[in-house]
């Protein structure tokens, strides 16, 4: 906080069409955002990507996603979206860090963030994201926490939402607001 503004971090993660109306609202609001997403799970066109409630949530096409995401931050969520703390280290280790490799080759801009699937972590994989060259990582964890955060490895939002099969995100509430009323 200064000067009576607040700074506002939000990142989106999972690299779906939704996201192209969330980065609309974005730019016609002059914020920042980071996506989080996933280097293996785009095809070329946009593709199914899973049932949440009874709807489809469709993932973008490789076709549009430099479009899509034009101006804003990447960062890394994996290559597959595994649980990383279920996986043997040296898997978690793999999917790391070539997922960094292959956005920061794909967007043409250091990923510097990290955000974990399924807000699954422990120490290993702290290490693990760290040592991929990641200088932070996002939490699932809903805590109040100083900014920026004491251990840079565990960020945690204060407010992490999944609330529909459309959005699922680490961001202030007023954002989702404007995707409800005018998606
Ligand atoms: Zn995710």
């Amino acid at each position: 906080m200064n000067d009576g503004m607040m700074t506002v971090v939000q990142c989106w993660d999972d690299g779906v069409t939704t996201d192209v109306r969330v980065g609309e609202i974005l730019r016609k609001h002059n914020a920042k955002a980071t996506f989080n997403l996933n280097a293996g799970l785009h095809d070329a066109k946009r593709k199914p990507g899973w049932v949440f409630k009874g709807t489809d949530v469709v993932r973008l096409g490789l076709d549009e996603m430099k479009d899509v995401y034009s101006g804003f931050t990447i960062a890394n969520h994996s290559i597959t979206h595994p649980s990383l703390a279920k996986l043997p280290i040296d898997a978690a280790r793999r999917d790391i860090a070539e997922g960094r490799e292959r956005l920061q080759q794909f967007f043409g801009q250091p990923v510097l963030g990290f955000a974990y699937p399924n807000g699954s972590y422990n120490e290993e994989v702290m290490n693990a994201v760290r040592e991929a060259g990641h200088v932070y990582a996002r939490t699932t964890l809903n805590v109040p926490q100083p900014f920026p955060p004491d251990n840079a490895m565990a960020f945690h939002p204060c407010c992490h939402f999944r609330l529909d099969a459309r959005i699922c995100g680490r961001v202030p509430a007023w954002v989702t607001s404007q995707v409800y009323d005018k998606a």
